[in-house]
């Protein structure tokens, strides 16, 4: 069996937990099937994440089943099981095999006494009660604080030290429903690390379209753990996205997490498939068409130096760059089109194809394929001769 990835190396500034597995699934109306649960922790694994959280044990059953199937296919990666904090559940995770738990339960006030119907005592109390089983059977934990942006921040600070004080390993912090913005994000991290010395994970919610913002604000501030899914697949509106976190925390940080980024466009195509969930084209990082570029000025500049308009290469996540003949495209794009068919256009030809290319796209309503344009050539030409 290959070597174990150690979650406690303080020589990795920031580490990655994914939980398309978990959260993602958790999507409404999202099912992974037995089979594509352990492929995608195989190539979560392959691309170097450092834990996978892999579902529900208490849930029985086939989850159960898929749990226990990814512990057994032995990868480098940790394996987290979630969990209540309830003494039956952490048996289930044990059952499984796994090295890692989350125990996650509710901590402000609109959740523990409208939904769990209890009082900050006995959430306490429960914590307390569940961490002590976990630790005394070797399980590595992480404390949940579910809708921690929204609990009384002195109630949170206490939860902390007590999930430190019965051996936590870390405590996730819970946008749950995604309200936060990044200076709030990075003064909550802020205080909450200056009040208990815990390891902190940012677990963010996309409600407002800053996820990843919010969990890199949470990382200025001290945080050193990331919970995201692929493709920001999760509850609602989503989670953080793994590819938009590697990318961002080395192009706009420049910490490199040693991901291999080369994959993500393949991970993201197959967690897609397995959702049933597309990947709109001008997704960020992934998106088939963040690398196509129409406008004139846009493409004559990426021709002459990609720089000019791209933040990183294509490759590096797996995609190819494009180079769109539309409405919008100029004379450099058609002449460079030609040239890969091996067609050397003057530019008065060129000129002569782009009016041609401009009445037909708007026809269209659509780019043209390079066929058309093959067609087009034709025509000219052959108008010409007549
Ligand atoms: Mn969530």
């Amino acid at each position: 069996m290959s070597k174990k990835i150690n979650l406690k190396d303080s020589n990795v500034p920031l580490k990655i937990d994914d939980t398309t597995l978990r959260d993602g699934e958790q999507t409404a109306g999202v099912v992974f099937s037995n089979k594509e649960k352990v492929h995608i922790a195989k190539m979560l694994d392959e691309i170097g994440v450092h834990q996978i959280e892999a579902g529900i044990p208490a849930m029985g059953g086939s989850e159960k089943e898929a749990i226990k199937a990814i512990v057994d296919a032995g990868l480098k990666t940790s394996i987290l099981a979630w969990n209540r904090p309830v003494i039956e559940d952490i048996k289930h995770s044990l059952d499984c095999g796994v090295q890692a738990i989350a125990i996650s339960i509710a901590v402000s006030d609109i959740h523990i006494q409208t939904k769990l119907k209890k009082d900050r005592a006995w959430v306490l109390n429960a914590i307390k009660e569940s961490l002590d089983f976990a630790k005394k059977r070797g399980l590595y934990v992480s404390v949940n604080a579910e809708d921690g942006s929204r609990a009384d921040f002195d109630f949170l600070v206490k939860f902390a030290s007590v999930a430190k004080e019965y051996g936590a390993d870390r405590l996730r912090f819970c946008d749950t429903i995604g309200i936060l913005e990044p200076f709030k994000t990075y003064e909550k991290i802020k205080s909450l690390k200056e009040a208990v010395d815990i390891e902190i994970e940012m677990h963010t919610h996309n409600d407002f379209g800053m996820a990843t913002a919010n969990a890199l604000a949470g990382v200025k501030a001290g945080a050193t753990w990331i919970n995201t899914t692929v493709n920001g697949l999760g509850e609602r509106a989503g989670n953080a996205a793994l590819e938009e976190i590697v990318m961002a925390l080395k192009y706009t940080e420049g910490i490199d997490l040693g991901i291999k980024t080369h994959m993500l466009r393949e991970l993201s195509e197959y967690v897609a498939l397995a959702s049933a969930r597309t990947v709109p084209v001008w997704k960020a990082i992934v998106g088939a068409n963040v690398f196509a570029h129409e406008s004139g000025i846009h493409a004559d500049g990426v021709l002459k130096n990609p720089q000019t308009y791209e933040a990183f290469s294509p490759e590096e996540v797996g995609l190819q760059r494009q180079i769109v003949i539309g409405k919008h495209s100029g004379a450099h794009a058609i002449i460079a089109k030609f040239k890969e068919y091996g067609i050397d256009l003057t530019s008065e030809e060129a000129q002569e194809i782009l009016t041609e290319v401009r009445k037909m796209a708007v026809e269209l309503k659509r780019a043209l394929f390079d066929k058309e344009l093959v067609y087009i050539y034709k025509e000219i030409k052959e108008r010409k001769r007549r």
